[in-house]
């Protein structure tokens, strides 16, 4: 019998139901692990991710987790990413599949060096976890962010994909055995990460807390960029559209959209944001939408907020509720659904009925 526990493990490697989303919000559909997962090793139960017996480790799913929720407990890649003083990042080297880095690690990297930094995807054609392509084109779909985020801020380094092996490897040895071998070479006493996340506010991935440290090393002044891409992503909210119910705030997980006091402002902080639509898919409205334009690096990188709607609150003459009002209308949208039927006199007092 299947048995959801909070974390699951198989060997190395492990799935921490309480940091992924789908524990956030019961309806989230996130499916970024599963669809990458080469052995069909993660499967949905009880609209839960479940990790089955037949996961093999290779690590292929953590990369694109948006919340770190995978894990391989001998290889720490934002300590490989810290640690990095090479020119290649290849699975024939000592890391996993490569495919265990997203654009968060990349960008990091780029901005504390001072030369191209070589991506080997030229084993992935003939690796056995990279079925239909989709390891590869991930691969190369990451990489072509970064280098876009790269050229926005006018950095001439880039990451090249390295396609041409020149390494004849004929032994090939069986991908657990590589992996396990791969591994234990990573594995050291003194894993900086592990250091760090003490001190970190664990609902931002670290991921993405180093590179927005990097970043802010990097900027001077305000960068504002407009850039197709799924790691910094604008959140906009339709003033119109939006009843300011606030439902997209409460189930945010990691504080991105929060509200003030008066609770008449919902703001966006861009560099918490971990892009999983959670938002969006709630909004019953359809008025939070996602925008790819005039992101501001600065807002990014320091966690500013920006204003993304605000209304002016009345007193409801009805209720005696404050609500937000768009129009001229003296009674809030609740009590106007009343209107006309048997509970239109609801808060009128006996006396002056
Ligand atoms: S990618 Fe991460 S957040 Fe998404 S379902 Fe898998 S474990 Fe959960
Ligand atoms: S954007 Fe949507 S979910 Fe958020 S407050 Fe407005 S109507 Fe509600
Ligand atoms: S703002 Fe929306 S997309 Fe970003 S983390 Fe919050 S719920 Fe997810």
């Amino acid at each position: 019998m299947k048995i959801l526990d909070f974390v699951q493990s198989k060997d190395f490697f492990t799935v921490n139901g309480l940091k992924c989303l789908r524990g956030d919000y019961f309806h989230n559909q996130c499916n970024l692990c599963i669809d990458i997962c080469p052995n069909n090793s993660l499967t949905i139960f009880k609209n839960k991710i479940y990790l089955e017996d037949s996961c093999i480790n290779c690590g292929v799913c953590i990369g694109g987790c948006p919340t770190e929720s995978l894990m391989i407990e001998t290889f720490d890649e934002n300590d490989y990413i810290l640690k990095f003083e090479k020119d290649t990042i290849s699975c024939k080297d000592d890391a996993i599949c490569v495919a265990c880095f997203d654009q968060n690690h990349y960008a990091n990297l780029m901005l504390k060096q001072d030369k191209d930094i070589s991506i080997n995807i030229s084993n992935c054609d003939n690796c056995e976890l990279n079925k239909e392509d989709i390891v590869k084109n991930s691969i190369i779909n990451r990489v072509n962010e970064t280098n876009s985020l790269l050229e926005k801020l006018d950095i001439k380094n880039k990451l090249i994909l390295k396609t041409d092996s020149n390494t004849n490897d004929t032994s090939r040895r069986g991908i657990f055995t590589k992996i396990l071998n791969a591994t234990k070479q990573i594995k050291d006493d003194s894993n900086l990460t592990k250091k760090i996340e003490e001190k970190l506010d664990k609902k931002i991935p670290t991921k993405k807390l180093l590179f927005k440290n990097r970043l802010k090393e990097f900027i001077q002044d305000d960068t504002i960029v407009s850039f197709e891409n799924s790691f910094i992503i604008n959140k906009t909210i339709d003033y119109d559209k939006c009843t300011n119910c606030k439902e997209c705030v409460q189930f945010c997980p990691t504080e991105a959209l929060t509200k003030n006091s008066v609770e008449d402002t919902i703001y966006f902080q861009i560099g918490k944001c971990v892009n999983c639509n959670i938002c969006n898919d709630i909004c019953k409205e359809n008025a939070i939408n996602n925008s790819f334009e005039d992101i501001s690096l600065l807002d990014f990188a320091f966690d500013r907020a920006k204003e993304l709607v605000k209304f002016e609150l009345k007193l409801c003459k009805r209720c005696k509720c404050a609500y937000p009002s768009k129009d001229n209308r003296d009674i809030c949208h609740i009590c106007d659904r009343f209107e006309g039927d048997e509970f239109a006199n609801l808060f009128v007092m006996q006396k002056d009925l």
